[in-house]
C-alpha cells in the first residue's frame, strides 16, 4: 500500500481529508452526513466520523458502519433528526447513544454516540461510561488505528484528529495499544488485535505483543462465556478464521479458556454457504449460519465430554451444542457407514441437525452426505396416511412402519413409479 497522505509526519491537526471523504463516499451518504452535521452544529455539538470508519477510509476499504461521535448529547440530536426527517430511533440512555434508521431504504443505519470516557472498576469488568470530550473518547479505544476522528461539521469538514498517531501505524501496518494496561482492562482486545492484524495483513507491534502475558491471560480466563464466545463469533465472520485461530493459539490464550482448544487443528475448510438445494438449516437465533458452521467445524474433533464442558464455559445456545456433538459423533462413525444403502443413511441422518451433516460433508466430502442433503432427505412415498386410511388401515405404529418401508424402497431404487409402489403397498398392507 502506498502512502496515504504523502506529507504526513506526526500528530498534525492540519491534515484535511475532505477530498478523501468526497472521493470515497457516495453522494447520498455524504449528503446524509452533511444533514446530520448541520443539525449537530445547530446545537453547537462538534461531530466526527470515528474509529473503524476512519481506519477503513484510510485503507481504501468499504465503510460498513458509519459511527458518528459528537461532543454533546447524541440522544437530543437523534430526536431532532427524527422530528425533521422521520425514520426510526433506538436509544441507549445508559451509554448516551442513539441509532437512527433514516426513512430511505438504501440509507445506512447511523450510530450517534456522545463522546465519552470509560473507566474500569476492576480488570475485565465492563467499563463505567461518563460523557466527555473527543480526546477522552479516542483515548478509551483499543488501538491507535481505531483512535482517529475526522470532523464533519461546517468549515471543519475533513479535519483529522489523530492524537495517538494512528495514521503513522496504518502506514507502518502496525497494531498498537494505547497504554500498557489495555489488555488487562479488556482482554477481548487480544482477539481484536489478531483480527485486525490478519484482516489487513498488519502485525501486532512487539511491545503490544508482550502485553499478552500471564496477567492479561488470567483476566481473560475470568471473562464471561458470552463475551468470550462473541470474540470467536466475530472471527468466524472473517474471510480467514483459520489464520486468526492459529495466531491466538500461538499466543497461548486458549489455554486459559479450555485446555482442549490449545491442541486443536486450526485449518477449517472454507465456510461455504450450502447450495440452495441443500434445504433448510436451523441455527440459533443469536448466531449467523457462518458462525454456527464455524463453531461446528472448529470443535468437530473433540469428544462429547469436552464439547459439553466448552459449551457450558462459552454459554453456547442448546441448538449449537447439539449440532457440534452430532457432527463430532457422525464424523467418528462415518467409516462404518460405507456400505450403507441410501435408506439407511437417510433414516440415520434424518435425526441429526442439517448443519451437522453439512459440516461433516465439508470435512469428509462423503458424497452420501451431499446426496442426503440435496436429494434423499426430500424423497417421500406417493402414498399418504390418508391413502392408508382409505384402505381401511387403522392409524398406529404399523401405519408409520408401512410409510417408512415405502420410503426406503423409493430411496433404494426398488420402487421407481406409481405402479411399483401400489404393488409394494398391497403386499405390505396384506401382511
Ligand atoms: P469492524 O470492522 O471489525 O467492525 P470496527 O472498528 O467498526 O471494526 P467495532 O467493534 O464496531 O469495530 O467498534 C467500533 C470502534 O469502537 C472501534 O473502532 C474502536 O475504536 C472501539 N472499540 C470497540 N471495541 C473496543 C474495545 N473492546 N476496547 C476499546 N475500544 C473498542
Amino acid at each position: 500500500m502506498g502512502r496515504i497522505i504523502p506529507d504526513f509526519l506526526c500528530y498534525n491537526t492540519n491534515v484535511n481529508l475532505a477530498d478523501l471523504l468526497k472521493k470515497s463516499l457516495d453522494s447520498s451518504l455524504l449528503d446524509l452526513i452533511h444533514r446530520v452535521a448541520d443539525e449537530s452544529s445547530a446545537f453547537g455539538f462538534p461531530i466526527y466520523l470515528v474509529g473503524g470508519s476512519v481506519r477503513d477510509l484510510m485503507l481504501a476499504r468499504p465503510i460498513v458502519d458509519l459511527d458518528l461521535t459528537l461532543e454533546g448529547d447524541a440522544i437530543k440530536l437523534a430526536r431532532a433528526l427524527v422530528k425533521k426527517y422521520g425514520g426510526d430511533l433506538t436509544i441507549h440512555e445508559k451509554f448516551f447513544t442513539a441509532t437512527w434508521t433514516p426513512q430511505s431504504s438504501n440509507s445506512p443505519i447511523l450510530d450517534l454516540i456522545s463522546a465519552r470516557r470509560e473507566t474500569y472498576a476492576s480488570p475485565g469488568a465492563l467499563p463505567t461510561v461518563t460523557k466527555s470530550t473527543l480526546d477522552d473518547d479516542l483515548r478509551r479505544r483499543d488501538f491507535t488505528i481505531n483512535a482517529m476522528a475526522i470532523r464533519v461539521d461546517g468549515d471543519y469538514f475533513g479535519e483529522l484528529y489523530d492524537p495517538l498517531h494512528g495514521q503513522n501505524d496504518i502506514e507502518k501496518k502496525s497494531i498498537r495499544v494505547l497504554h500498557p494496561k489495555s489488555f488487562v482492562d479488556d482482554p477481548t482486545r487480544i482477539f481484536r488485535a489478531v483480527r485486525y492484524a490478519e484482516r489487513y495483513g498488519f502485525t501486532v507491534e512487539p511491545e503490544t505483543l508482550k502485553l499478552v502475558n500471564d496477567e492479561s491471560r488470567k483476566v481473560l480466563s475470568d471473562l464471561s462465556g458470552e463475551r468470550l464466545r462473541h470474540e470467536f463469533d466475530l472471527i468466524f465472520d472473517e474471510p480467514n478464521p483459520s489464520a486468526m485461530l492459529k495466531q491466538l493459539s500461538e499466543l497461548d490464550v486458549f489455554q486459559s479458556i479450555h485446555d482442549q482448544l490449545q491442541v486443536m487443528r486450526y485449518e477449517l475448510p472454507p465456510l461455504e454457504e450450502p447450495l440452495s438445494g441443500f434445504g433448510e438449516f436451523a441455527v440459533p437465533d443469536m448466531l449467523s449460519f457462518r458462525q454456527s458452521l464455524g463453531w461446528t467445524l472448529y470443535l468437530i474433533n473433540l469428544s462429547e465430554a469436552d464439547i459439553e464442558t466448552l459449551a457450558e464455559r462459552l454459554a453456547f445456545p442448546a441448538l449449537l451444542t447439539k449440532a457440534v456433538i452430532s457432527a463430532s459423533t457422525l464424523k467418528k462413525v462415518l467409516p462404518s457407514f460405507k456400505e450403507w444403502k441410501p435408506s439407511q443413511w437417510t433414516f440415520h441422518l434424518d435425526d441429526l441437525p442439517s448443519l451437522s451433516v453439512y459440516a461433516v460433508y465439508l470435512v469428509s466430502k462423503e458424497t452420501a452426505l451431499s446426496d442426503y442433503l440435496s436429494k434423499w432427505q426430500h424423497v417421500k412415498p406417493l402414498t399418504t396416511g390418508d391413502d392408508l386410511k382409505a384402505r381401511g388401515l387403522e392409524p398406529g405404529p404399523r401405519f408409520g412402519e408401512i410409510l417408512r418401508q415405502l420410503r426406503a424402497a423409493r430411496l433404494d431404487g426398488e420402487v421407481r413409479n406409481e405402479e411399483d409402489e401400489s404393488r409394494l403397498l398391497a403386499s405390505l398392507a396384506n401382511n
